[in-house]
């Protein structure tokens, strides 16, 4: 696999890290970006500058994609002809939170006909876990391509936290359902924390009750501490969380199923992106509660 040419497209929060961890590990990689800048490091490091979404695909091996959503997914694959030009035997790996049809409609217009392979693979452990190659990896599609990729996911992985869940699709499905959980968990936890706040009760005693009673969550044992700074964690975009939580609406429609809390929860989160901006962190819907109630969570005062 070393001796693979990996084309990487995507060098945002995430992508960044990984494609220069591909490179640390002596991997040959040509990057793309729309902005250049983004790759200054890359280069640097050693990487080739595609010109293209389709000149990084072309003489790859393998074409790794971290772009923010389906709508990137189908532009770069699609109208910018990465999938097109990708060869016969070679794999896309999109390590994006997209939409299994997104690369359905990838694989049926461009791939599928041409014997060129796909893996969804995208990922849980943030920028912290991109960076020090401890993410957790959610792989969809057959066995065979899977094991075929494994070296690389074990550079941004640990072996242990590489998921083969199942077919085509499996790896979106399971970080949508994953994220859900967690925009669910932050949205409740804000709106209680906040009512025991205005209510006058330090928030932090109130923070430590709760995670020694059964309605304890890691929101509440440690991610929710991070907003006492001010800090909202710029490091994931409440616009690509609220695009996630869409993911999830859009499933439970797609299949029929009730997803009457995920729909509540998305529109908290599309709220806080246009209160906010796009750019602000994940857990801006904390600062709505906190701006509608006329506080902040903030330990030793109560209001
Ligand atoms: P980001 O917005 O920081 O980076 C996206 C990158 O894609 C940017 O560099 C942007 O310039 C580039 N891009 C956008 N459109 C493009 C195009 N048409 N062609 C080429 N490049 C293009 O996003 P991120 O935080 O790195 O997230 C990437 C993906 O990973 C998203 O699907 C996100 O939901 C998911 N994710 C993010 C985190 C996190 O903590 N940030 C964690 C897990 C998963």
């Amino acid at each position: 696999m070393t001796t693979e040419r990996i084309g990487f497209i995507g060098l945002g929060n995430m992508g960044a890290p990984i494609a220069m961890n591909l490179l640390r590990d002596g991997r040959d990689v040509s990057v793309f970006d729309i902005s250049r800048d983004a790759a200054a490091p890359h280069l640097a490091a050693g990487a080739r500058w595609a010109d293209s979404p389709a000149s990084a695909a072309a003489d790859a091996d393998l074409l790794i994609t971290m772009l923010p959503g389906p709508r990137q997914v189908e532009d770069v694959l699609l109208r910018h002809g990465a999938a097109a030009a990708l060869r016969p035997g070679a794999v896309w790996v999109d390590m994006s939170t997209s939409s299994p049809e997104t690369a359905q409609l990838v694989a049926e217009t461009a791939l599928d006909s041409r014997g060129v392979h796909r893996l969804d693979a995208p990922v849980s452990g943030m920028v912290r876990g991109a960076t020090e190659g401890t993410l957790q990896i959610f792989v969809g599609g057959d066995g065979e391509i899977v094991e075929r990729v494994r070296p690389v996911f074990n550079v941004l992985g640990r072996p242990e936290t590489v998921f083969h869940m199942g077919p085509h699709g499996a790896g979106y499905v399971t970080k949508i359902v994953g994220n859900q959980l967690w925009f669910s968990h932050l949205v409740a936890t804000a709106e209680v924390l906040t009512l025991g706040a205005k209510a006058g009760v330090d928030v932090e005693l109130l923070r430590k009750t709760i995670a020694a009673s059964p309605s304890n969550s890691t929101l509440i044992e440690k991610d929710i501490v991070c907003v006492y700074e001010g800090d909202y964690d710029e490091s994931f975009a409440v616009s690509l969380a609220a695009k996630d939580s869409g993911l999830a609406v859009s499933l439970g429609r797609e299949l029929g199923v009730s997803v009457e809390l995920s729909a509540l929860v998305e529109q908290i989160y599309r709220r806080a992106a246009l209160t906010y901006g796009p750019r602000a962190g994940e857990m801006s819907p904390v600062k709505l509660y906190e701006d509608l109630a006329g506080i902040k969570l903030r330990p030793g005062h109560a209001s």
